[in-house]
């Protein structure tokens, strides 16, 4: 009957999946409808936890054909629209499924459930106190937050934290440039106290989850009895679904999360702050890809708040953000406790020289010393195992993964061969698979033989291995942090999983056994991580007490890299690096995509690349901005096979972002509608240096 259509509403409902996402519902005359609201929707034989996406569309089938929205959560508020604009964004931005990103922000367990068991969970927890019935709650505190006084900033201290205040209200993005040990935290709890006193909410981003209790101990000492959320990927169901209960009431007063946190409800965002703003972590490649440091960004512009990005060696990104004044810079070039910064010594390293575990002489009897004194001592090696490689003296054979082109790596620890790509082990062959000689030869240095060398010579130091076979759980890094913080043990072996943020008192020696591969690889932020993860890792010794020393072990010494290094001098080397990408034309000077595919055969992968290339390259012609575009060539990656399949790439590059983006959706429209063949998958990735 027309007459009773015509009061039909429709509300258009995202749900929380890949693909499509959006689908439209008939809503009752007088319900109340607002974009954000929480419903449950039927979909096929299931019923889903979605949110309003938009009110009154343009229905793509007449309403009364649609069928009725299941549930209302009326009681429960509205997501906020600066989020729902976060969403949109990320989607739009990386090409990817609007459903998938919704899916970081609506915790599993509740879509699961149904309404009644969700808003017990609601009233019933540990996180603040939560109200229910009102659309718009959002709980400000009633009472202000206590703040426990904080030691008194130093001077460098107090100007870079007028420099940090002073900029303008709303949207302020501040890069942050501090030296390790410089009080950037100190800053950071001094803004969050200025933010929940104004009755506002900070978000903190750090970048993994092993700093999350650091930072956590700190907030929670400062702010007494506010409502403090943690947000990571160890929550279980419940946590998860009780935090966002809490979070989308506005109930929770600072938020401390890893990278996903970016999706978390914050209705009276005051703050964000992103610690360690450099590192890879934040970018997530697979599933829905984001950059949570990026993301940081948009929604401090949409929400119109201070966002800090803080580190002592910058992403080229930001420094370069930085350098032409898109964001502030406030610089801290002092270690807050006056301890000077360690002082970087070259031990240059020769194929003759004689070495015990790996350390030239001049190391080893450093070590010693030092262990003698009783105090701590770091080798910082960027490989976990035992050795890269196994291999025939007599034939030359060497394991190679069957499923990637890599050498195996080999584990002592459980006599296993392991793939680092894949992660296939088998275990060690007893003789040679070609030659049948027995006697296989281990080359290369992993932290696993460095652990066994050093173990025979420093036992009663206690010797602590922390890389990612070690600690592969939050609680096992948490554990061996303990250990290594009250200096139980003496001698630390770490990959790059030490250089992170941590804080060890009694450190006072790190020797870096070997950095030169990472100098002479290819990849174009090789530099760039190097030189972050030295002066991070050398920003671990001496914190507190005396002075620290930092060896370097290289081939090099005379390279202007040790160089800049000695001098703790990141401006200079960013400035170096700068220059040579603006020669170069890559990032941050360039934006560029990659079409990545792959195949079980290499040929699949190459011929859909190929003709890809082609019907770009004629886009490209008809296209108003399509000469900015470029389209480089069609190369199988470095390491082929991965995992059994076979992967090549291309990379599409711009100096302009918006032609960029603008060619990239035209032509993976076009993609999409291409036939299915042989086993062939592909991904187009926005970015894909930003890690
Ligand atoms: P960052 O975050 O830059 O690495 P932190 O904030 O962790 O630096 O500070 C490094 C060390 O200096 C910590 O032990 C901290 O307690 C101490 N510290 C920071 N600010 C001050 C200050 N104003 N007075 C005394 N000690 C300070
Ligand atoms: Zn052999
Ligand atoms: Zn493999």
């Amino acid at each position: 009957m027309r007459g009773s259509t015509m009061s039909e509403r429709v509300a258009r409902v995202l749900v929380p999946q890949a693909g499509k996402c959006l689908f439209d519902y008939r809503v009752p005359d007088m319900h109340p409808m607002y974009r954000g609201q929480l419903v449950r929707v039927p979909l096929g034989r299931r019923r889903v936890l979605g949110v309003v996406w938009a009110c009154d569309p343009e229905p793509e089938v007449p309403p009364e054909r649609l069928k009725p929205i299941a549930e209302w959560w009326d009681d429960w508020p509205p997501l906020d629209p600066v989020l729902l604009d976060q969403i949109a964004f990320a989607s739009d931005y990386y090409l990817n499924p609007l459903g998938e990103y919704l899916a970081f922000v609506l915790p599993p367990a509740l879509r699961r459930r149904k309404r009644q068991v969700a808003l017990a969970a609601v009233t019933d927890g540990a996180v603040g106190e939560h109200a229910t019935g009102e659309n718009t709650a959002s709980q400000r505190r009633s009472e202000p937050v206590v703040t426990t006084p904080g030691p008194r900033l130093t001077a460098a201290q107090a100007r870079a934290y007028a420099q940090l205040t002073a900029g303008p209200t709303g949207f302020d993005p501040v890069l942050l440039f501090g030296v390790t040990g410089s009080g950037k935290t100190e800053c950071y709890l001094r803004l969050i106290a200025e933010t929940l006193a104004a009755g506002r909410q900070a978000l903190v981003l750090v970048p993994e989850i092993g700093l999350v209790p650091q930072t956590t101990t700190r907030v929670v000492a400062r702010f007494p009895g506010a409502r403090i959320g943690v947000w990571h990927s160890d929550l279980n169901a419940r946590e998860r679904q009780h935090l966002f209960a809490a979070l989308v009431q506005g109930a929770v007063d600072c938020l401390i999360g890893t990278r996903s946190a970016i999706f978390a409800p914050m209705p009276r965002l005051g703050l964000i702050l992103v610690d360690e703003e450099h590192d890879a972590s934040y970018r997530q490649f697979e599933g829905a890809p984001y950059s949570a440091r990026d993301l940081a960004l948009w929604r401090g512009k949409a929400a119109q708040v201070r966002v800090v990005l803080g580190s002592a060696t910058p992403s080229l990104e930001r420094w370069w953000d930085s350098e032409r004044g898109r964001i502030r810079r406030v610089t801290l070039a002092e270690r807050a406790t006056g301890v000077p910064l360690p002082t970087i010594e070259l031990l240059p390293v020769t194929r003759e020289a004689p070495r015990t575990a790996g350390l030239v002489p001049e190391a080893w009897e450093a070590l010693k010393e030092t262990l003698a004194r009783g105090e701590q001592a770091l080798l910082f090696l960027n490989r976990r195992g035992f050795a890269p490689t196994l291999y025939c003296a007599h034939c030359g054979w060497v394991q190679e993964c069957r499923r990637c082109s890599v050498r195996m790596v080999y584990h002592r620890v459980d006599s296993r061969m392991r793939c680092h790509h894949c992660g296939w082990s088998i275990a060690v062959p007893e003789v040679c698979p070609t030659c049948g000689n027995g006697g296989l030869s281990v080359a290369g240095q992993g932290t696993q033989r460095l652990e066994a060398e050093l173990h025979a010579a420093f036992a009663d130091h206690g010797v602590v291995r922390i890389d990612r076979d070690a600690c592969q759980t939050a609680a096992a890094f948490a554990a061996l942090r303990k250990t290594v913080a009250r200096a139980d043990a003496k001698l630390l072996i770490g990959t790059q999983m030490i250089a992170k943020g941590h804080d060890f008192p009694a450190l006072s020696l790190v020797i870096v056994v070997g950095a030169d591969a990472g100098l002479l690889a290819a990849e174009t932020r090789a530099t760039e991580r190097l030189m972050q993860q030295l002066l991070q890792v050398a920003g671990r010794a001496g914190r507190s007490g005396q002075p620290g020393r930092v060896l370097v072990q290289t081939r090099y010494p005379d390279h202007p890299f040790f160089q800049q290094l000695v001098a703790h001098d990141y401006a200079a080397f960013a400035n170096t690096l700068l220059t040579e990408r603006k020669r170069l034309a890559l990032p941050p000077f360039v934006h560029q995509a990659l079409l990545r595919a792959d195949a079980p055969r290499l040929e699949v992968a190459l011929e859909f690349l190929t003709s890809a290339k082609a019907t770009g390259e004629a886009m490209r012609e008809q296209h108003a901005h399509g000469h900015a575009v470029r389209l480089l060539d069609v190369v199988p990656l470095r390491i082929v096979r991965l995992a059994g399949r076979e992967r090549a790439q291309l990379v599409v590059e711009s100096p302009n972002r918006a032609a960029l983006h603008t060619f990239l959706r035209a032509w993976r429209e076009r993609l999409l509608q291409w036939p299915q063949r042989q086993g062939l998958r592909w991904r187009l990735e926005v970015d894909p240096l930003d890690a």
